[in-house]
């Protein structure tokens, strides 16, 4: 679980994922209104899935004093 020290937040943060995998893709192109909203999801298909994320700093305050912490 993420934690920004700054604010507080565990919620929202900004970073970069990558994923591999076989998916179905659905897009929405209605929601350019909700820059917030889904345009496109995916759902994964197997087990043979593999994804990975790096947070960079916090959607709130923009601190990146982001720390790990255990539940
Ligand atoms: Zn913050």
């Amino acid at each position: 679980m993420y934690k920004c020290q700054n604010c507080g937040n565990t919620f929202k943060f900004i970073g970069t994922v990558k994923e591999e995998g076989t998916a179905y893709i659905y897009q929405n192109m209605d929601n350019k209104n909700d820059i917030d909203s889904l345009t496109w999801a995916f759902l994964t298909r197997d087990n043979n899935w593999h994804s990975s994320h790096n947070i960079t700093r916090c959607f709130y305050c923009n601190s990146d004093k982001v720390i790990n912490i255990k539940i």
